[in-house]
């Protein structure tokens, strides 16, 4: 129900967590985050409370974690288990999804034809699942690939070890807002969690996707480069 993610700021956890805090109020039955950290992804999940994710992150040291995306759950597809919370993973990558994946079922079962597995009963698994059996060359590619055959709606932020200082995004049917200031890139379903760190964002239109970098926005809509138009943000978090 809830999406945030960071990149190219210290401590991207304290971004992750206060931004599901600002979040909190849509409801959720669970939440997670996942940190890239010395080319490891560090996925961190709790059923309830957003209470219960910081007691467990507590105990995660962090070398040098470089960027992250969190979520809070609200199951469409799914009991609220931790199993079905997100990010979910597969081998090198971690997705976090707000929506609902229309077609989940016909692509968990091409993919399980070939001999991939699913841990969860939610149809966002499919979508890291099938990111990495596109993921042969360029991940971007991989991504964009998985997007066209995707359908329904969608918010999405992906994270890869094959690209440790990049995070993807796509956006059709459910709020995702992109932010920028003088560190690093901020993502967020709301305005809420952004407020305070950037002065401006970028809403994104549907059928938008792309990738940042610590400084860099790239935003495409059908494989068009597009530029980002800047809002100011509320000052207040009324
Ligand atoms: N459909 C997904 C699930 O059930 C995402 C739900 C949400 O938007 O929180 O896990």
């Amino acid at each position: 129900c809830g999406i945030v993610g960071c990149i190219g700021i210290e401590k991207p956890q304290k971004y992750l967590i206060e931004g599901l805090k600002e979040l909190e109020y849509r409801g959720y039955d669970s939440a997670g985050i996942a940190i890239i950290d010395n080319k490891e992804i560090k996925v961190i999940k709790a059923v309830g409370k957003l209470k219960n994710l910081e007691r467990k992150l507590d105990q995660v040291k962090f070398e040098n974690p470089k960027l992250g995306i969190g979520h809070t759950r609200w199951a469409t597809h799914g009991k609220p288990t931790e199993i079905n919370a997100h990010p979910h993973t597969g081998q090198f990558s971690a997705v976090v999804h707000n929506g609902i994946i229309e077609n989940y079922q016909e692509i968990k079962k091409f993919l399980e034809e070939k001999n991939i597995n699913f841990v969860s009963q939610t149809d966002t698994e499919v979508i890291v699942k099938l990111f990495e059996y596109f993921c042969n060359g360029d991940p971007f590619e991989a991504f964009k690939k998985t997007i066209e055959k995707i359908d329904g709606a969608y918010a999405i932020l992906l994270i890869t070890k094959k690209e440790p200082d990049k995070i993807f995004f796509a956006k059709k049917g459910s709020p995702l807002i992109v932010a920028k200031n003088s560190k690093g890139i901020y993502f967020a379903s709301s305005d809420a969690p952004l407020i305070g760190y950037a002065k401006q964002a970028h809403y994104l239109e549907d059928g938008e996707y792309g990738y940042v970098t610590e400084n860099e926005i790239h935003i495409f809509q059908k494989n068009l480069m597009i530029s980002p138009e800047f809002k100011d943000l509320p000052t207040d978090k009324e």
